[in-house]
């Protein structure tokens, strides 16, 4: 964890506990996204994680089936989705896209799917931000 002490890590555990238990049966996704959380500028932490639209869930995505990637559900409220759909895959796939795509997410949501200072597209904008906090999208 980059910026945060023990003490605040079990915190933000605790916090996180209502969010993750979605992810249970995939342990390493948890880990992935503790581990984007605390990396994150405490202000926009809190901003997500005290405000009752903010939602974490995993895609029920049934192979076969398909199903188009990053769903955007509408939030409640009218002010833009603050609901984070991950993929089972990141609990596998590398470390550092997961995190990337975590954080990514995570943006969307702070942002309200909505732009980013001067950004007006919400996926540029997404990115920057997650790049701001550390996560650039890998090279491909
Ligand atoms: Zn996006």
């Amino acid at each position: 964890m980059r910026n945060e002490t023990s003490v605040e890590i079990a915190e933000l555990r605790r916090i996180l506990a209502v969010h993750l238990e979605s992810f249970e049966r995939l342990a390493p996704l948890q880990e992935r996204v503790l581990v984007v959380l605390s990396a994150l500028p405490r202000k926009v932490r809190r901003d997500l994680l005290q405000d009752p639209r903010f939602r974490m869930t995993l895609d029920d995505f049934v192979p076969g089936e398909g199903r188009t990637v990053w769903l955007a559900c509408p939030g409640p409220g009218g002010n833009g989705s603050r609901c984070v759909v991950l993929k089972p895959q990141l609990a596998n796939c590398g470390e550092t896209f997961a995190h990337y795509v975590i954080a990514h997410e995570l943006a969307h949501a702070y942002l309200h799917n909505g732009g980013w200072g001067e950004i007006g597209d919400p996926e540029t904008a997404a990115d920057a931000l997650a790049d701001h906090w550390g996560f650039a999208r890998p090279a491909s």
